[in-house]
């Protein structure tokens, strides 16, 4: 029986996206230099260490990987912190896999951090500041890699309304999130719910509601728990269902899920059952391809956002 889904691969999305990065790049003066850190012996590290440098060069960028010592990670960090002709930085992470990564992700630069994951940069993603320079607002946030990839893909699926004014687009849409991890999943909420959308954000706790209120009154979202909520209160009701749960066992019910819903899978396990065609509008099954390419998309700002590209 043929469904309506439609399956969306992100190598297309990543495809549209670069063609955009593209034109941003031809209109630097010079070719961004990436500088990539390697610090653990993981091979799944090294295998998407070498995929941001395959990535990089086929796209026009420059990449440069270095293998440290993870005792010594944090000096050669502060030194690239120094040197001009390092463009941006990406750690490979988990280094010690404790609080203590938390420090290294301190230690990078906010103008060279094109993981988006600087103090700064989340404070001012949490609270819908936009740009680092007001009120000039020449200079723009970085935000965290894997989020923007699902919003980019939410822009280029036209679930954000680019009718409504920027800002609002996702004004009326409500959105399950399940996983609100600090690196993906509560940022993502956020990021959502300052866009104007109601998110409904998923973990093994429970359920929290991201919104910025009817008529979209306030500024930024604001965020409270819904007591005796599960999957069977937010699916039915959501236009949008974006999932990141680790493990091969997880599921998602598939008969909770609304009819034409748009479906987005950013974990590295299948979270939704083969049968989700039979419900979804869009089915997303991976996203990795484009948080690469937003990845190039953050390089581009950082170097923008310097004096001597920006004219400021
Ligand atoms: P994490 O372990 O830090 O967070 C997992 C989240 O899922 C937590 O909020 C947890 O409470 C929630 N969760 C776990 N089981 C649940 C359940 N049964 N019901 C509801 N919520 C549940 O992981 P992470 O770093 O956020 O990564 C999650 C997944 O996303 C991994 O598979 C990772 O590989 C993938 N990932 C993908 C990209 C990408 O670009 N595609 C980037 C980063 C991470």
């Amino acid at each position: 029986v043929s469904h309506p889904c439609k399956v969306v691969l992100a190598a297309s999305i990543a495809k549209a996206l670069a063609s955009e990065v593209h034109n941003d790049l031809a209109k630097l003066s010079r070719k961004p230099h990436l500088h990539g850190y390697l610090a653990n012996k993981d091979p799944a590290a090294r295998m998407y260490a070498d995929w941001t440098g395959k990535t990089c060069r086929e796209n026009g960028f420059d990449f440069t990987l270095h293998d440290v010592e993870r005792e010594d990670l944090e000096d050669e960090l502060r030194s690239a912190n120094h040197r001009d002709e390092i463009d941006g930085v990406i750690v490979y992470y988990p280094v010690f896999g404790s609080e203590r990564d938390r420090t290294l992700q301190w230690t990078v630069s906010m103008y060279k951090d094109v993981e988006g994951l600087s103090p700064q940069l989340i404070s001012n993603m949490y609270q819908n500041i936009r740009f680092l320079d007001p009120p000039f607002n020449v200079q723009k946030s970085i935000l965290p890699c894997t989020p923007l990839a699902a919003i980019k893909i939410l822009e280029h699926l036209h679930v954000y309304n680019s009718f409504l004014d920027y800002g609002k687009r996702l004004f009326g849409r409500r959105i399950t999130v399940i996983n609100r991890s600090e690196v993906v999943g509560r940022p993502l909420a956020a990021l959502l719910a300052n866009d104007g959308a109601e998110v409904y954000s998923v973990d093994v706790t429970g359920v929290q509601q991201f919104s910025r209120g009817s008529g979209l009154r306030r500024q930024k979202h604001e965020t409270k728990d819904l007591e005796g909520w599960g999957l069977e209160q937010c699916l039915p009701i959501s236009d949008v269902v974006i999932s990141g749960v680790p493990g091969e066992t997880y599921k998602i019910p598939t008969n909770l899920i609304r009819e034409g819903a748009v479906c987005i899978n950013f974990s590295s396990e299948k979270n939704f059952d083969p049968d989700v065609k039979e419900r979804a509008s869009i089915y997303v099954p991976a996203i990795g391809k484009v948080t690469i390419v937003v990845l190039l998309r953050n390089l581009v700002r950082l170097v923008q956002n310097k004096p001597e590209e920006s004219g400021v």
